[in-house]
């Protein structure tokens, strides 16, 4: 790879995460390396910031970043200003990628939604008519259930704090044509039920996530009546969830293929077209062993 000071000129374009505490983030790996792959003379960085100087870093990007990405816990805060959004980023509520256009204007969009549906693709896409059990009630469930039913699928949202869920529920209802009967609330401790069976798990919870990668957000006894799990947590890259589900021989994939997948969609917004399917392929495999 060519040494920084002859790559990075001030030609190069300017990219990056806008988040709170960014220690572990993989995104700048991920989105680097597209770059190589891609011979663009472009640069992506971590921009952790607190709160209070939310307004003057978005100036700032504004002024000299061509895109960035926002995660964490500032998805939703961006909103007020963006001089667009995107159909899934309005509906959703929450922004992760952001393109910034000639004249300075950003447009809000969210590629979560494109990147669990490419990774479910991958490993095991639901049928249109799946009956799907989504865990958490967060940003990440907004997006996945949008992307769910949008597809045709029924959803079960299990959650920890019921009136969570019934808000997300009429969120979700209040953009659908059936007015939301494909959608019902229960609670995740109350799981399993004796005559439920279910296409497809999908955990879009944080439990057990890397510190706490020995606890899994629901029993082997619920696993058990699923074809299929979805984890969203991507470290570890095996986790419970999916340890458990490999016991019992239930296709199961985890979260890096989503975060993959998301960074891609964002560098097809910023640069209006996607890399190469191969060179996908090949740097997926290789970046999956940083995490
Ligand atoms: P969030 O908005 O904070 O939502 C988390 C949800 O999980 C909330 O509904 C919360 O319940 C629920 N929850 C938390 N602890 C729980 C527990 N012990 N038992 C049951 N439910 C629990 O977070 P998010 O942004 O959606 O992110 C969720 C996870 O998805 C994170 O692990 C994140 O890393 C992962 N993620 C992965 C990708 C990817 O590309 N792979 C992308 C985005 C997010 P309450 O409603 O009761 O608070």
């Amino acid at each position: 790879m060519a040494a920084l000071n002859t790559r990075v000129d001030a030609m190069t374009l300017r990219f990056g995460l806008l988040g709170g505490s960014l220690p572990h983030t993989l995104s700048p790996q991920i989105h680097n390396t597209l770059f190589d792959a891609r011979m663009l003379n472009a640069i992506y960085l971590s921009f952790p910031v607190t709160a209070d100087v939310l307004p003057s870093a978005m100036e700032v990007l504004r002024q000299n970043f061509s895109g960035f990405n926002v995660t964490i816990p500032y998805k939703e805060a961006v909103l007020p200003y963006l001089d667009e959004l995107s159909e899934l980023a309005s509906a959703c509520g929450a922004v992760n990628t952001i393109v910034v256009g000639e004249r300075g204007d950003l447009v809000g969009h969210n590629t979560d939604g494109e990147g669990l549906l490419s990774a479910l693709t991958e490993a095991f896409l639901p049928s249109s008519d799946a009956e799907v059990l989504l865990l958490g009630a967060g940003g990440t469930a907004r997006v996945a259930a949008h992307m769910l039913l949008g597809r045709g699928c029924s959803l079960t949202l299990a959650v920890r704090t019921p009136e969570k869920g019934e808000a997300l529920r009429e969120a979700l209802a209040a953009h659908q044509k059936d007015g939301g009967r494909r959608i019902r609330v229960t609670r995740i401790e109350d799981l399993p039920y004796e005559e439920d069976r279910y296409d497809l798990l999908v955990n879009t919870t944080p439990v057990g996530m890397y510190p706490h990668g020995d606890t899994s957000p629901v029993p082997e006894g619920v696993v058990a009546r699923c074809e299929g799990v979805f984890d969203a947590v991507y470290n570890p890259p095996e986790t419970q969830l999916m340890s458990l589900a490999n016991a019992l021989d239930i296709k199961c994939a985890g979260g890096f293929g989503m975060l993959f997948h998301q960074a891609v969609e964002a560098q097809r917004l910023w640069f209006g077209k996607a890399p190469q399917a191969k060179v996908l392929r090949e740097l997926r495999r290789d970046l999956a062993t940083l995490v």
